[in-house]
């Protein structure tokens, strides 16, 4: 893909743990940003032809044999740079300034006070200001040429510059919402520094690449697994824009959807819906129960759910016969976690079709939203016109409902977590707590007890209700979900949900718990 007379900004990547905020928080500013690992050479970089380059963070200290670090000429290209954390210290550094441990680590929040509010990177910005810190060096002695703009209690450069050789260095991580102008910060650098435009868009986006994927693709076709999420959704329909008729999109309903979750689906991308993507439903609900009869084990449900839907989808592409593409909703989180985009340790490998099926004959792979982040694909999604009901909804595991029902699952099982699950989520809406909760579900314990209704005895399952707060889904906390909610959704579901006489509310964060049960 040629990019090279995109007007953008690049972000080196040195393992910093925010690294990928940079680069949203660029994009934030309607610019244009992809991350490369700092073993990109030199060339390489001359030849993207930036606006302007921002030095992540790293864990190494500069002075370290092994660390990680850029060629002096990196600094020569006229091109405006901006280091952040260890990119600060590693520009002060090569560029002839000393850098050295600090007595007194700075981590957290820390007040900023700015001794340049003339500096073009201050415009703007009151003193002093909340910032946030996580270091243990610190710049001793700014590189030649270079004066400090900024500092703290403990750190008597929090940010230094020179720039008639537009360079920019910062102690603290503007990245991070705690500091709290760091987005105006970095809007200084790229918009008033490196002068970019900021008129980069999302709808640029998605015509943009429909355009490329029609010249790319021609005549050929292409298959895509569609599972009804966000990520594959949109991917269908850019190219379904793109190719028209030569795109046919599988959807597989394994049984383990939310209640209406595969016509929903269906209305949508399916034959009277407004998309043309020669939608093929298929059924194999009954399929999936049978493999998963009498199977309790986690690890064992998961494998065998993945497996099936594998072996499901790959009849399908047998019957289309040969493919030229495989589409895939692979996002820039999941490249950047195979660590494929920048120097960020290998988390996973991402086979958006949980491990291709070796035998769909096809001669490549598109990605078409393999640079953006997920809200970045939601605003794709609802520019493409998908409606919002599916482009914001929560993340779903694969495994789906498999892996919330604890034991073995049967289809009376999935039956009474479908139904008390709508009714979690319908009063989480009416209570106006569903725009602000991250996530939550209901599944169902295997444990059955006794009760009692309408003067009789009761022996029924346990449902469990579990609503976690996280940013990325690492970490989480369960939240306070207002005691009369709870109580109104736990008196609907044993009302309404045959089976069921007790709900409980799951108030572990994670860790020690995971999101999901199984
Ligand atoms: N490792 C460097 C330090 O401890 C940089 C840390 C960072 O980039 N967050 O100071």
């Amino acid at each position: 893909m040629e990019k090279d007379n995109q007007e953008k900004v690049i972000v080196i990547d040195f393992g910093g743990q925010y690294n990928q905020l940079v680069a949203r928080r660029v994009r934030e500013c309607n610019v244009y940003c992809e991350i490369y690992s700092y073993r990109t050479p030199l060339d390489q970089i001359r030849k993207m032809n930036p606006k302007g380059i921002i030095l992540t963070g790293g864990p190494n200290s500069v002075y370290e044999k092994e660390a990680a670090t850029a060629p002096k000429e990196l600094f020569e290209l006229g091109v405006p740079v901006l280091g952040l954390c260890y990119g600060a210290q590693l520009m002060n550094y090569v560029l002839g300034g000393k850098v050295a441990r600090a007595d007194e680590r700075e981590y957290g929040k820390t007040e900023v006070i700015v001794d340049k509010p003339l500096s073009r990177l201050y415009d703007g910005i009151p003193s002093p200001m909340v910032c946030w810190m996580s270091h243990n060096d610190y710049i001793a002695e700014p590189a030649p040429g270079f004066e400090i703009t900024a500092h703290s209690a403990n750190c008597p450069c929090a940010s230094d510059e020179d720039p008639e050789r537009k360079l920019y260095a910062i102690q603290y991580h503007p990245e991070v919402l705690h500091t709290m102008f760091g987005k105006e910060i970095l809007r200084n650098f790229v918009i008033g520094i490196c002068g970019c435009s900021g008129s980069w868009k999302m709808e640029d986006f998605a015509q943009k690449t429909i355009q490329e994927l029609r010249e790319k693709i021609g005549d050929g076709k292409a298959l895509c697994a569609l599972s009804g999420g966000v990520d594959s959704s949109v991917a269908a329909v850019l190219l379904s824009q793109a190719i028209g008729k030569n795109l046919t999109c599988v959807f597989v309903d394994h049984g383990l959807l939310r209640k209406d979750e595969g016509d929903l689906v269906e209305s949508v991308f399916g034959p009277d819906g407004p998309y043309d993507l020669n939608f093929i439903r298929v059924n194999a609900q009954q399929r999936f129960y049978d493999k998963l009869a009498g199977v309790t084990e986690p690890e064992k449900k998961r494998k065998i759910i993945g497996e099936e839907f594998i072996r499901v989808f790959e009849e399908e592409a047998k019957k289309i016969g040969a493919v030229d593409y495989l589409v895939q909703g692979t996002i820039y989180p999941d490249v950047v976690e195979s660590g494929l985009g920048g120097e960020s340790a290998t988390i996973k490998s991402h086979h958006n079709v949980g491990g291709l099926p070796d035998y769909v004959d096809f001669k490549e792979i598109v990605e078409p939203l393999r640079y953006l982040f997920k809200d970045e694909v939601r605003k794709v999604g609802l520019h493409l016109g998908i409606p919002e009901k599916l482009v914001m909804r929560q993340p779903f595991p694969g495994p789906g409902l498999g892996i919330r029902i604890i034991g073995e699952v049967t289809a009376e099982k999935v039956r009474i977590v479908q139904d008390a699950d709508a009714i979690f989520r319908e009063e989480m809406a009416n209570a106006g707590l569903d725009k602000t909760t991250g996530q939550y579900f209901a599944a169902l314990t295997n444990m059955r007890s006794v009760g009692v209704m309408g003067d009789e005895r009761t022996y029924d399952y346990a449902i469990a209700l579990r609503a976690v707060n996280t940013v990325d889904f690492m970490t989480a906390d369960s939240v306070e979900i207002p005691y009369p909610v709870l109580k109104k959704v736990t008196s609907r579901i044993i009302n309404e949900v045959s089976h069921v006489n007790r709900v409980f509310y799951d108030i572990t964060s994670k860790p020690p718990g995971t999101i999901e049960f199984e």
